[in-house]
Order: C-alpha cells, then structure tokens, then sequence
C-alpha cells in the first residue's frame, strides 16, 4: 500500500538540490527548495519520497518525550552520576588516559563532550534513559578523545582497540532514543 501523501512546509533558500527533513517531536515535514523549483516539481518530490517519510515520522513518534526539569530528571541525574565513575575508573586504564572529571548535562546536540585542556568530559542526561551499555560506549568514545581530540583514523584506532564493536553501538545510540541522531561529541 503506498503511503498517503504528506502536509509540508516549503522553505526557499539558495540551495542547490531539494532537501526533506522530518523534525521531532510532531514529525513535521519540511522541504527546502532552490528558487527555480516548481510547487508542481516539489509536491512531485514529496510524493516519491512518501515512505521513507512515513518511516521517519513513525520513528519520531516512538520516541519518548525531551526530558523536562523536575523529579524524574533528578533522579535519572543521580542514577547517572552513580553509573559513570565506575565505567570510568575501568576504562580510563584500559584506554590509556587518567580519570578525568566528568560533569552530566541535558543537551540537545550531543552524547557527550570532552575539554581535552581541561581533562574534563561530560555526559548527556539522556544517556540515563539508555541501555547501561550505550552509556559505556559513550564513556569509550569521550576517554578516547583524551588520546586524540578529532574524529580521525587515530582516534578510530583507539576506539577500535578498545572496544571493538563500538560502530554497532553508536549505530544503536542513534536510533529509538530521543536524542535523534545526536553527534557523538
Ligand atoms: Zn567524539
């Protein structure tokens, strides 16, 4: 069954190709468009890209809600500033940096980040909404930047030597959680 044709907003940029994007929470669908496209050609657009913005839309909605301020945040923080100086004092040695202090925030654009100066990393709230393992890789990921600030072939190195299969992991970070497609910091 083909799936039915979707509302849409158009935004005229100077953009070279047509674009679609389906925005959290509502799944609204949004088409950025050259000037020189037609309304015709971009409802055509639309409408050849109707299932994959099914997809996308049935995707956002089974993701929870941003987490608000208030008890449950606090307790997730607690639960989450109890999970990590374990997970750090395990792989800090495994990886080959000292323990850095850590800090947890909500954040919208990231799992974690790391202050290499600083030596300080920090960890999206989120994460406590997350399978235990997820949270690890993140761990991973933030002490390897300790080693090498970019996302590069050495820093690729470094997490392939840790934990192996940290591609499947940030794969499974990216997808179901609120969080859509957060960079991984
Ligand atoms: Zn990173």
């Amino acid at each position: 069954m083909p799936s039915p044709m979707p509302d849409y907003v158009v935004t005229r940029k100077r953009v070279k190709n047509l674009r679609i994007t389906v925005k959290p929470p509502a799944g609204e669908v949004r088409v950025t468009a050259p000037a020189f496209v037609s309304e015709r050609a971009i409802r055509d657009f639309v409408a050849s890209r109707a299932e994959w913005i099914a997809k996308h839309q049935a995707r956002i909605a089974l993701q929870p809600a941003p987490l608000e301020p208030g008890p449950d945040a606090n307790r997730l923080r607690r639960e989450l500033r109890r999970a990590i100086p374990p997970l750090l004092a395990e792989w800090a040695p495994r990886v080959g940096v000292p323990i850095p202090d850590f800090t947890i925030r909500r954040m919208t654009t990231r799992w974690g980040t790391c202050n290499v100066r600083a030596r300080r990393v920090t960890f999206n709230l989120e994460l406590a909404r997350r399978e235990p393992e997820l949270l690890e890789y993140v761990v991973v990921h933030e002490l390897a930047h300790l080693i090498e600030s970019g996302h590069n072939q050495r820093f690729y190195a470094v997490m392939d030597r840790a934990l192996p299969d940290w591609r499947l992991k940030r794969k499974a970070l990216n997808h179901g959680g609120i969080a859509r497609d957060l960079a991984d910091g």
